[in-house]
């Protein structure tokens, strides 16, 4: 298995219908070089940067710092794309979920999740995810493949979108906070995530900095230290079990990276230290991994590492093989590690009502049928037996 790509080889078309080009999701360098390929100074590209990702601007005749022939050459050779917006769906807790449909056809989801001063973008990185995590419904998804850059910043520049925040107030933004904890494994696709994420930490455009962008990994070890280092933006782990014997049933890629190797790489994270800790995810899964001698052996396992645990109520999808432990099993398990000196809040599910929540992204609401069982059963063999090859 390749660390970095594990998802088919996708090439989406360079340009539209008419032959233009998308400017979204290209590096200030890339950027620049456009420019010089149309026979327009180097510096048009730091103009174009601010109309893009400050102002959030989609057609270059508003560009007015650009004079009138720049703005037609611009609109002659390019466009800013964004996604179709396919469903806008509002939770009663105002959480929103957007279902995104991309130039090939392909869909993916992002959620909007608002507090009293800030909110928090959950941004997908794949199109389903290569591994099977067996709590988890994108992993009974079929058909995998990468997003690109361009498809991964447009989710948070769409979301600015919808929230009217062009541009962005310096303070209580609703946008202000991203994880990248929707669909997919950041770290099989860590290229386009790491251009996309520099992109949206370039403080003269999106600028929401590294403090405020948590990426979770299911545990590509491999990977962690070079994210850290580049991106250096807080990392979650998902670690869900403290015992190679139930984590190998439970997420698959602990086959590759067991226990022993993803905790020697949560020590090497760069940049942490008592402040900058680690956010270790742990999901409740009744009669599995929530008694109070899992809650011991997870303060064991963390020895060492500074962390802080967030216990996730596991969110129970039509056919999941788990249910969610009781709100008392969850409060016992919490109180351990909080004696033990670790914070450890228990997430809020929110936007249930319009299935947004961790795990379930674009996963039907309906009953399962025993054939469409079977055939989750078989996605799920095929993966595993292309994880374990
Ligand atoms: N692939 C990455 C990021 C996406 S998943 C990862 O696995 O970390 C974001 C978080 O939601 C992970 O901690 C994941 O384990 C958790 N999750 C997945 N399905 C869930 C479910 N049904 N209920 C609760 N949490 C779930
Ligand atoms: Fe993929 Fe993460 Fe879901 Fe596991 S939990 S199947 S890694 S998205």
């Amino acid at each position: 298995m390749s660390a970095s790509n594990h998802a088919s080889a996708f090439v989406l078309p360079a340009t539209d219908a008419d032959g233009r080009k998308n400017l979204v999701g290209l590096s200030r360098e890339e950027l620049e070089a456009e420019m010089l390929s149309i026979g327009l100074e180097k510096f048009r590209a730091r103009q174009l940067w601010h109309w893009l990702y400050h102002r959030g601007s989609t057609d270059f005749a508003e560009m007015t710092t650009l004079a009138k022939p720049v703005r037609e050459k611009l609109a002659d050779a390019y466009i800013v794309a964004r996604p179709t917006v396919v469903k806008d769906l509002k939770s009663a807790d105002g959480t929103r979920k957007w279902l995104l449909r991309m130039p090939d056809g392909q869909e993916v989801e992002s959620v909007h999740i608002p507090e009293e001063d800030r909110g928090t973008l959950c941004v997908s990185s794949q199109v389903g995810c290569t591994l099977t995590c067996r709590f988890c419904h994108t992993g009974t998804q079929r058909l995998v493949r990468n997003l690109d850059s361009a498809e991964i910043v447009a989710q948070v520049m769409l979301a600015r979108d919808m929230l009217g925040e062009w541009p962005a107030p310096p303070d209580g933004r609703m946008l202000s906070n991203i994880v990248m904890m929707g669909m997919g494994e950041p770290l099989f696709n860590y290229d386009n995530v790491a251009k996309a994420l520099k992109i949206v930490m370039d403080g003269d455009g999106i600028s929401i900095s590294k403090r405020r962008i948590t990426l979770s990994t299911s545990g590509v070890v491999p990977m962690m230290e070079r994210c850290g280092q580049e991106l250096n933006v807080n990392l979650a782990v998902s670690l869900h079990a403290v015992t190679d014997e139930l984590r190998d049933i439970i997420m698959p890629i602990n086959r590759k990276y067991p226990l022993r190797e993803l905790m020697e790489a949560c020590r090497n994270y760069p940049g942490l230290s008592n402040a900058r800790r680690i956010t270790f995810e742990y999901v409740m899964l009744k009669g599995i991994n929530d008694t109070p001698a899992d809650a011991r052996a997870l303060v064991k396992l963390l020895e060492g590492v500074p962390a802080k645990i967030n216990l996730i109520p596991f969110n129970e999808w039509p056919g999941a093989p788990y249910e969610r432990s009781t709100a008392k099993a969850i409060q016992v398990f919490g109180d351990i590690v909080n004696n033990a000196g670790y914070a450890s809040p228990v997430r809020t599910p929110r936007g249930e009502d319009i299935m947004a929540a961790c795990g379930q992204l674009k996963s039907a609401s309906l009953r399962l049928t025993a054939a469409e069982r079977a055939a989750i059963a078989n996605v799920i063999a095929e993966k595993d037996a292309a994880l374990a090859s």
